[in-house]
Parts: structure tokens; sequence; C-alpha cells
């Protein structure tokens, strides 16, 4: 049995609907819950749920930024070039404009964040099993 299983219903906020609009995006199943999208407001803001074993594929967000505000689980978050860093609820990371990027669930855990962001989003690559079965905590 996976590890923070009540994630999957969203804390503080709702887990929302699969993520079909990302799901070319991600390897695994993510949900999303959309909280802000304002058109007036330079920013949006979503929940973004991973079941065990989900993460996006490398990316970065151009001509903006991302703030990760980790509410719940377990999951990763690696910069190229520098080591992961594993999050649980309460850590707080900090994407600058042009960083490239992944972030996701640990193997064996659910894992939610809130993602405050701007810019445009650029994917790339998928994170490859070789590297995230090296994963250690
Ligand atoms: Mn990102």
């Amino acid at each position: 049995m996976a590890k923070f299983e009540e994630v999957k219903n969203g804390i503080i906020f709702p887990a929302g609907e699969k993520n079909e609009a990302y799901a070319q995006y991600f390897i695994g199943q993510s949900y999303l819950k959309t909280l802000v999208a304002d058109p007036d407001v330079n920013v949006g803001v979503g929940n973004v749920t991973f079941e065990p074993g989900c993460r996006n594929n490398w990316h970065i967000h151009h001509d903006g930024f991302q703030l990760l505000l980790v509410t719940g689980g377990e999951g990763w978050y690696q910069e190229e070039g520098k080591p992961a860093q594993f999050l649980t609820a309460g850590d707080v990371v900090v994407t600058h404009d042009g960083v490239k990027h992944w972030h996701g669930a640990a193997e064996d855990s659910w894992f939610e964040h809130l993602a405050i962001t701007a810019g445009t989003p650029e994917w790339l690559e998928p994170v490859s099993d070789e590297l995230y079965r090296t994963l250690e905590k």
C-alpha cells in the first residue's frame, strides 16, 4: 500500500479531475484543480496531485517563474545538473525563469503541491526510469 493515500482526496484544496490536458507531459496519473485562472492576474494557481511514481517531464518556465508549495505526501524536485530534493508537506520551491527541472511523487507515495506559475512552459523529454529509480530519500 502506498504512503499518504489520503492525499488522493486533496489536502486543504480538492484534488480535482484527472489532468487530461497535460497528460502527454506526465508519466503516470496526475490530477489538477485550477484555483486561480483570472485573465487580469499574471499568475495561475493550481493544486496538482500525483499518484505514486507519477512525475512531469523535464520542462522550463519561460518569461516567468514557478512556486511550488507542498501540501502533502512525499515527492521530488530536481533542476538539471543538481541533485534531486526530497519534498514533504511544508516545503517551498522556487523555480526561476529558464531553469530546466521536473517535479513529482516518490515511487511509494502520493504527493501534492500547489503550483503558482507565471510565463510559458516548454515541455521537454520524460524523466527516465533510469534516473528516477536511482533517487534516494
Ligand atoms: Mn515546473
